[in-house]
């Protein structure tokens, strides 16, 4: 089974499975970073997660290239002990 946003011209078809209706995800706030770079330890391509969230703190959004690397494995969020959602504030700018 695939997932996607739906967008409100998105057509409803016999292969609609389900509809969910969320609200925006907030990130968990980048100022609680221990800076302990478990993150990017954890980053098999070993990209700068640390670095990048400790940039996002000053409004620093995160380079294209760095976005597009991204496998968006979640290993940096899954072992953040500060609970950022590291991934999103990789791919979502
Ligand atoms: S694992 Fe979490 S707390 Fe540690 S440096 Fe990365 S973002 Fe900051
Ligand atoms: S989600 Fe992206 S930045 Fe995070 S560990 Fe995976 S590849 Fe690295």
């Amino acid at each position: 089974m695939k997932c996607h946003a739906l967008y409100a011209d998105d057509p409803i078809t016999p292969q609609t499975h389900c509809l969910i209706y969320a609200v925006p995800i907030h990130f968990s706030d980048p100022s609680t970073c221990m800076g302990c770079g478990t993150c990017q330890r954890k980053c098999p391509l070993k990209l700068p997660v640390a670095g990048l969230i400790k940039a996002a703190k000053h409004g620093t959004l995160v380079p294209i290239k760095i976005q597009k690397a991204c496998i968006r494995c979640n290993a940096c969020g899954y072992f953040c002990k500060a609970g950022i959602d590291t991934m999103r504030y990789i791919i979502s700018q």
